[in-house]
């Protein structure tokens, strides 16, 4: 498709946004997005990965906080989530409580997914 776009050789960096309630591996993920880059306007490209920490907010109370990685990989051994947070982020606020109110009922604001952030181009 850059191919087709008048005046882009190629390009020069990319950059994502990695939620780490997905427990993407970054260097996984540059790897097999290097291999897919072979051949296209993309090789060659420096590929910067920003991890986003899980941010929750309380439905109850409006607080809002974040946990740690370590904090995450804890939860996730603990309950024996890995496999299935991978998949589906969205059920680590089964096991969240609000750390201000107490209430179950949270949800997750950032940190899950992989967002195309920003694409810098040779032109
Ligand atoms: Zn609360």
């Amino acid at each position: 498709m850059l191919n087709k776009t008048p005046g882009v050789k190629k390009v020069k960096s990319i950059t994502l946004k990695v939620g780490l309630l997905s427990l993407v591996d970054s260097d996984a993920l540059k790897f097999a997005l290097k291999i897919a880059a072979k051949s296209t306007p993309v090789e060659g490209a420096h590929i910067n990965i920003i991890l986003v920490k899980p941010r929750f907010s309380c439905r109850e109370c409006g607080y809002e906080w974040t946990i740690s990685q370590d904090s995450l990989n804890k939860l996730s051994e603990k309950f024996d989530l890995t496999p299935t947070l991978h998949l589906y982020p969205d059920i680590i606020v089964r096991f969240l409580k609000c750390p201000s109110c107490g209430s179950n009922d949270v949800e997750i604001i950032e940190g899950r997914g992989v967002i195309l952030e920003s694409i810098e181009l040779d032109v």
